[in-house]
């Protein structure tokens, strides 16, 4: 007799374990779905500001971008992932100007501490959220950032032409009249170490006596 008693509360505590956990299915089967498929959802996905995927240069519509080579970021870099290689240009006024020339940097040894983009002085770098970068080789992993053929500077307008010209005059002037100055100073203060000649009417020190040294 117990048994049968033993049997139906078994078989009453089944059943109520099964409609708590039917509950629990039942919730999750008409809550919305949070999970995404991927790679179907490329084009609706929806990445957060923050994420960090590859290092890139901020292009403009004209395609240049803000680089000026200072190399601040390859010095602040803590893994040596970016290597600034420059050239020397000549500017339409004739003067020489460092340039860049390649941006180098490897995607395989950046830990995205965005050190080199909180650092630029001119703001030329972003993280970009392209992150789908899975390649076979690490080496493909280097990528040159500046990928854009360079676009040359604007010409000077004769404005800025004629203010060169005029600073370039002044900067000489500037150096002739410093010269001339450091030149004076340099004369004053050699004439000021020479001996000073006696008068003409200053009474003459006597000779010595040769006779009395001799004696
Ligand atoms: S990206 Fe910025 S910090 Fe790096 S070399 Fe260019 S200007 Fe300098
Ligand atoms: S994010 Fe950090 S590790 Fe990556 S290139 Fe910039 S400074 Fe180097």
């Amino acid at each position: 007799m117990g048994s049968v008693k033993d049997y139906f509360s078994s078989l009453g505590s089944g059943i109520s374990s099964l409609l708590k956990g039917m509950t629990v299915t039942g919730k999750e089967f008409v809550t919305p779905k949070i999970t995404e498929k991927y790679p179907e959802n490329r084009d609706t996905h929806v990445y957060p500001d923050r994420f960090r995927a590859i290092l890139v240069l901020k292009y403009d519509a004209e395609g240049r971008h803000k680089c000026i080579a200072c190399g601040t970021c390859e010095r602040n870099c803590p893994n040596g992932t970016i290597t600034v290689e420059t050239k020397m240009v000549e500017t339409p006024d004739g003067k020489k100007k460092k340039k860049l020339d390649r941006y180098i940097y490897d995607l395989g040894s950046c830990t995205f501490c965005q050190l080199c983009v909180t650092t630029c002085p001119t703001n030329a770098l972003e993280f970009s959220n392209d992150f789908e970068q899975a390649v076979f080789t690490r080496s493909k992993l280097v990528k040159q950032l500046n990928y854009l053929p360079e676009v040359p500077d604007p010409e000077p307008t004769p404005e800025e032409k004629a203010a060169a010209e005029a600073a370039r005059l002044a900067k000489i002037e500037a150096a002739k009249k410093a010269a001339a100055a450091k030149k004076a100073a340099a004369e004053a203060a050699k004439a000021a170490e020479q001996p000073q000649a006696p008068a003409k009417d200053e009474p003459k020190a006597p000779a010595a006596d040769k006779t009395a040294d001799s004696e």
